[in-house]
């Protein structure tokens, strides 16, 4: 129970890598705030399997590209769950395309929900974390971040941007004695990459450990960042992808 008494936010734990993340954080011990947009009864239902670890847990519907909303949700968690001691910043979205043809409605949509809402939620658990001296932050990166993508220009923007975010706040915080990484994740098999043939030889090809990962791949990863284990680790990228991007 590496995570006991805390209390975890995380954003899009609806579904996939959030999902697995938050009912990591709840069978550690951690109260659990999930954060969703649209998926209410699937929320409610990973708070149902999170109550199941004998944790408190709290459904919230918010975008996360939403600053007014952002602030007031931090708010109700905190009022409901006494803090927020671990927050990730998980939700996010895809809107594919070749820069050519790509809209810029679906530049901005990428870009305000994977790497503006990161920033609307470090700034209202900013106060919480200094106040406290204490807290994690981990963002959910990603390989296209680190390597570009071809038809993902907004997505891999947005995932670069997160990189420079989580270094600036990982120097600007630790004094405070708060930790700031983020997660970058290869393939996983989540609704994001449904429509990837997970038999596609190509593509597992690629994968030095030859499979996809599995949203507890990340989620093994995001329980060590958020425990004292990692007190002394801030500032990083770390890869959960197979070896995909070594
Ligand atoms: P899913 O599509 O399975 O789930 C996305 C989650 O984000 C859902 O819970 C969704 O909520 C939530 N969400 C989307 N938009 C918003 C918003 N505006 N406000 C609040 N919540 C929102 O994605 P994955 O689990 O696959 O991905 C999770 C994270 O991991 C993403 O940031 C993704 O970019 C990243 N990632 C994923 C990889 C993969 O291969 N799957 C690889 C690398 C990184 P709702 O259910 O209510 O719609």
């Amino acid at each position: 129970m590496t995570l006991q008494g805390k209390t975890g936010l995380i954003t899009g734990a609806s579904r996939g890598i959030g999902r697995a993340i938050a009912l990591a954080f709840a069978r550690e011990g951690a109260n659990v705030a999930v954060i969703y947009a649209g998926s209410q009864q699937a929320a409610q239902h990973v708070c149902a399997q999170a109550a199941e670890y004998g944790v408190q847990a709290r459904a919230y519907q918010c975008d996360v590209a939403d600053f007014d909303q952002v602030k007031e949700t931090v708010q109700a968690v905190q009022k409901d769950l006494g803090g927020v001691d671990i927050l990730v910043n998980n939700a996010g979205i895809t809107r594919d395309g070749l820069v050519y043809t790509m809209k810029e409605a679906d530049f901005d949509a990428v870009l305000d929900t994977n790497l503006k809402g990161a920033f609307h939620l470090i700034k209202h658990c900013y106060p919480i974390f200094v106040k406290k001296r204490a807290g994690k932050i981990i963002n959910i990166s990603s390989v296209s971040g680190l390597m570009g993508n071809g038809g993902q220009a907004n997505y891999s923007a947005s995932k670069a941007g997160l990189i420079g975010l989580t270094k600036s706040v990982a120097r600007e915080l630790a004094g405070r004695g708060i930790c700031c990484n983020a997660i970058a994740p290869g393939f996983i098999d989540t609704d994001m990459t449904a429509k990837i043939d997970k038999d596609d030889n190509q593509l597992v090809g690629m994968i030095p450990l030859k499979r996809m990962g599995r949203p507890e791949d990340v989620a093994n990863l995001a329980v060590f960042l958020a425990g004292s284990g990692a007190d002394y680790i801030t500032g990083e990228v770390i890869r959960v992808d197979g070896g995909l991007a070594m």
